[in-house]
Formats: C-alpha cells, structure tokens, sequence
C-alpha cells in the first residue's frame, strides 16, 4: 500500500493542505489502497497562526509534530532537515508531498530527496524573479529537486518547461487553496466585537503585510502606512497583524481611529472580511488569490509578482514598494471603478481530487 508523507508548518500551507487530506481520506472511505502520514514541522505554532486553522478547516491531528519553529532562517531550515530526516526514516514513505514556498517546503524537500525519496510539490513552478525574498529561493530549490510538479497557472507550466522539466511531471491541476475558499465560503462569520460590529459592507478596507521589505525598515513601513491612512478617505481599516510585522509597528507608534491593529484572524473571519471589504491592501500572495476569486479589489504592494493571472484574469494590481504610487490606485476603489474577476483556469474547487488521482495512478 502507497504511504504518502505530507508536510504542512506555516499558515499559508494549512490552506492548501487541507483539501489533499480530505482528497485522500475520501479516497480510502472508497476503498482506495493508501495511507499518509500529516507531519507539522512546527514552523508556526501559535494558536492564531497554526491550531486554529487545524480546527477550522478539519485537518486531523497531525501524526508527528517536529516542534522546528524559531530562529533564523538557517536555524530553522536545519532543525527541520534533521527532524524530518528522523521522520522518514522511521516511517518510509513512497511520496513526500510539499505545499506552496515556506522553509518547510524547502527543508523538507531536501530530506526527502537525499533519502531518494520521490518529492511532489503543489503550487510548484511559480516565480517573482525577486531573490531578496526567502520564498523565491524556498520555490527554486524545492523545484530542482521535485519528481512530479502540480502547478495553478499556465506561467507556472511554462516557467517550468522553461527550466528543462519534462511535460510529463508537469501537471496543471488548478489550485489546492481555491478548494479551501469555495469549500469554506457557506461558513464565513463575522468576527463578534469591535471593530467588527461597526464595519457595513463595502465600506472598509482590510490589510496585510509581512514581506521583509515592507515591513523591516521602520521609516518605510511609517511612511507607507502615512499614505494608506491618507488615501483610504478615513475608511476603517482592519489590520491583523503577522507576528513579523507587530514589533516594528508598535515601535512606530503609528495611531488613527479608523485604524485597527489586530491580532490574526481565524480563516472563516479573515475571509467574511474579505469577502464584503471595499478593497484589500496587501503583500501577502495567499490573499490576492482570495481576493481575485471573490472579486474584490486588491492592491499588492510589492514590486514582482509569482501570480501574474490573479493581475491579468484576476481583482490584483501591483502597486510597488513606493508608497507614492498608492494614491491612484485606491482613489480608483474609492471611486468604484475596478476591474471584475475572469475566472481562472481551473480554480474550481476539485484542484485536491486531481492530485490525489494522478498520484494514486502513479503509486498504486
Ligand atoms: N489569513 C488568515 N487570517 C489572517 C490573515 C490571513 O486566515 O489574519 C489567511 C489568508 O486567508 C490566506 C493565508 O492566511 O489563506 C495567507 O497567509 P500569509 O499571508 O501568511 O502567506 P502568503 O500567502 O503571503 O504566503
């Protein structure tokens, strides 16, 4: 019988993670021959960053948990080389399967493949061509080493084809992430309390930022959200803030009343205000995915982006790093004129059951 190993550690990949868990779990309620193995490297591990989302989003237990969270980059890449080497020797599987560009992705990819054990990447082949964030390198190497590539854009695939990959390890099966939103989207709540009980549809922004390069300079980050607080034409604006972010943004000391700093949201209420905002501002890749599928507009504030279709198909635009450039584009929400979503080739909420498929083909 297959075992398959799936690894999840950061927020981002707890979304994607839990459709392949479900996918698979409804493959053996069918009878299907197969066993997997969900390993939390422990990369995040606060409540509101990680517990929460198992919860939430019915992922099971994880079967071992690597405790690798903290530290520098370096730091925690090797604790979770070496546990997840632990790991796999003491259960060997035949498929390593690793989502989306986090440490873990990278860490555990490695492990896998020194063990000449086969490496699955989901949401593989994406590019910003930015190596200044750690995430670019986690998506390259992870894709030098990858046996069977699950990609969610045409640009992945071509990037991909790019790099010499053989087009029969590359699969474009749509995105893991997507499943999540259409399958969680009837369960979407307001979150109870203030802010919350005083925000009306449509008439409140919501942000996120956790990029080193937005928000490690302290006079960058004061003067971009200077011009967000400008330009938003006193519109409240729910900030849950990325553990990254909070030490520098409470340094800044940054105040205004319709500004409200809190802490990270569960997914079913990040989503509810995501759902019914004005516009997102943001420098996350997860949320202009979201964002683009529920057809609300969204500005990336980042100068490259891996997701190209969510700006050609999609509700993003890429605004850039210079809070100069703001203005015009919020001025534009304000106003109500945005572009609608076009829909995106396969994000369509089955991406889960075409990987499991093809795996099972392949392993079985
Ligand atoms: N998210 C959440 N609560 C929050 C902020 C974000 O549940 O307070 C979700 C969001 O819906 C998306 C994911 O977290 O699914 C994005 O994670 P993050 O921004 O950390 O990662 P990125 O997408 O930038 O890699």
């Amino acid at each position: 019988m297959p075992l398959f190993t799936l690894v999840a550690g950061a927020r981002p990949n707890f979304m994607k993670i839990a459709p392949l868990v479900h996918a698979i779990q409804k493959k053996q309620a069918e009878g299907a021959d197969v066993d997997f193995r969900l390993v939390h490297t422990g990369q995040h591990y606060d409540k509101n960053m990680s517990g929460d989302f198992f919860e939430q989003l019915h992922i099971p237990t994880p079967h071992a948990n690597l405790g690798g969270g903290g530290g520098t980059q370096a730091e925690q890449t090797a604790a979770i080389l070496v546990a997840f080497e632990q790991e796999l020797m003491a259960h060997r599987p035949d498929l390593v399967l690793v989502v989306g560009d986090v440490t873990s992705t990278l860490a555990c990819s490695i492990s896998a493949k020194k063990l000449q054990i086969d490496v699955a990447h989901v949401e593989a082949g994406i590019r910003s061509g930015d190596l200044s964030m750690p995430e670019e390198i986690n998506r390259m190497v992870t894709d030098s080493i990858t046996d069977h590539f699950f990609t969610t854009s045409e640009i992945a695939n071509s990037n991909l084809r790019k790099l010499g990959v053989a087009d029969e390890k590359i699969h474009f099966v749509g995105n893991t992430m997507i499943d999540t939103l259409l399958a969680q989207m009837p369960q979407f709540r307001k979150p109870a309390g203030m802010p919350f009980d005083q925000l009306q549809a449509g008439e409140y922004f919501v942000m996120t930022l956790h990029r080193p390069a937005n928000v490690d300079q302290e006079d960058s980050l004061r003067e971009l959200m200077h011009a967000i607080l400008e330009g938003t034409a006193g519109l409240p604006i729910v900030f849950p803030v990325h553990p990254r972010t909070a030490k520098n943004l409470e340094r800044l000391g940054i105040a205004a009343p319709n500004l409200h700093l809190i802490s990270p949201l569960g997914y079913l209420e990040f989503n509810h205000l995501v759902q019914h905002a004005k516009g997102i501002i943001t420098d996350s890749g997860g949320v202009t995915e979201e964002a683009s599928v529920m057809n609300v507009p969204c500005l990336t504030l980042r100068d490259s982006t891996e997701r190209a279709e969510t700006i050609h198909l999609g509700t993003n635009e890429l605004v850039g790093t210079d809070p100069k450039n703001l203005k015009p584009y919020l001025d534009k929400i304000l106003r109500g004129e945005w572009k609608q979503y076009q829909g995106i080739p396969l994000w369509d909420g089955k991406t889960a059951e075409r990987i499991v498929d093809i795996l099972l083909k392949h392993y079985s």
